[in-house]
């Protein structure tokens, strides 16, 4: 894998396994481009489990691909090429329309529930951003502050005041901001305290086996006091187990993600398991 600057100072990565210029990739761009049109995306949700109370206030769309040929592709395996095609900016307003439409008609029943959308580094780096969020709330109806959007931690890295000025625009109007995948870059303490941020998400490689390692538990530790000092939200992903579930809540985090719960469930489906959990 090289790592190159190009002279917008971006970092831009040429994989060598996967030849840029194989007919394979050039036909999934292709094929990319016609999947929103064509309706092939779909959005499954997982629910973020509020503790120590187990509500379920908030459900993150995480989107596939529904591949004529090659079925259900996982985010990992086509936003990557998104990113890099200029392909992302049509897929992250294909997401936040999908999600908050959907939300719209959940919330006739539960006017509580909020969604949160991932927003890919490259789009978190455009200033019209906002404007894409603010037309798609206005599309359907949702209030800001039903919207969570998470931004991963190298989206910051990359062009850190761009990404602040977008911040800061989207939280004026009262859109809520989650910091993802926190722990894996390298934002400073001073810099984080001056963004406009509501929610820390600790990712799931230090989740995963902080029963067995005491660093991972420190780390976790740590991002639970730091996110508290800081008047944030602190959210596990990634959770497994009953125990771990035990040792996160011990380090007072607010809320949790994981398949001890449920993996991510069609629109169809989320609804019923949250009605199912609630008393
Ligand atoms: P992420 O935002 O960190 O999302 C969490 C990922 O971990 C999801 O995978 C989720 O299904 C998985 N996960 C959650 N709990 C567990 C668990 O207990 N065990 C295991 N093994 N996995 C768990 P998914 O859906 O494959 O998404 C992967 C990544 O793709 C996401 O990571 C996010 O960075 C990206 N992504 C997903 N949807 C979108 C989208 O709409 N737009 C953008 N830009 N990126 C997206
Ligand atoms: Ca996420
Ligand atoms: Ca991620
Ligand atoms: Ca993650």
């Amino acid at each position: 894998l090289h790592v190159a600057k190009t002279s917008h100072s971006k970092l831009v990565c040429y994989d060598d396994e996967q030849n840029n210029y194989s007919p394979d990739r050039l036909a999934m761009i292709g094929q990319l481009r016609d999947a929103i049109t064509n309706e092939e995306l779909r959005l499954h949700y997982l629910p973020k489990v509020d503790q120590p109370d187990g509500h379920v206030t908030c459900v993150e769309a995480l989107v596939r691909w529904q591949h004529p040929d090659r079925g259900l592709l996982s985010p990992d395996q086509f936003v990557p090429l998104a990113e890099q095609t200029g392909l992302i900016d049509d897929l992250t307003r294909w997401v936040l329309t999908t999600a908050l439409r959907q939300l719209s008609v959940w919330r006739r029943v539960r006017d509580d529930l909020s969604v949160a959308v991932n927003i890919s580094e490259r789009s978190m780096n455009h200033l019209d951003l906002p404007q894409m969020v603010f037309d798609a709330l206005t599309e359907t109806g949702v209030p800001p502050a039903s919207l969570l959007l998470e931004i991963t931690e190298a989206a910051l890295v990359a062009d850190q005041e761009r990404a602040g000025v977008v911040m800061q625009h989207l939280s004026g109007a009262g859109v809520r901001l989650s910091l993802d995948d926190f722990g894996e870059g390298f934002t400073s303490l001073s810099h984080l305290a001056e963004l406009p941020l509501n929610e820390l998400k600790i990712d799931r490689i230090f989740v995963k086996d902080m029963l067995e390692s005491p660093n991972d538990t420190a780390i976790v530790r740590s991002v639970v006091e730091l996110g508290h000092n800081l008047n944030l939200e602190v959210v596990a992903e990634g959770v497994e187990t009953a125990e771990i579930l035990a040792a996160l809540n011990e380090l007072g985090v607010n809320g949790v993600q994981g398949y001890f719960f449920t993996p991510p469930l069609p629109a169809t489906e989320i609804m019923d398991w949250i009605g199912a959990r609630t008393p």
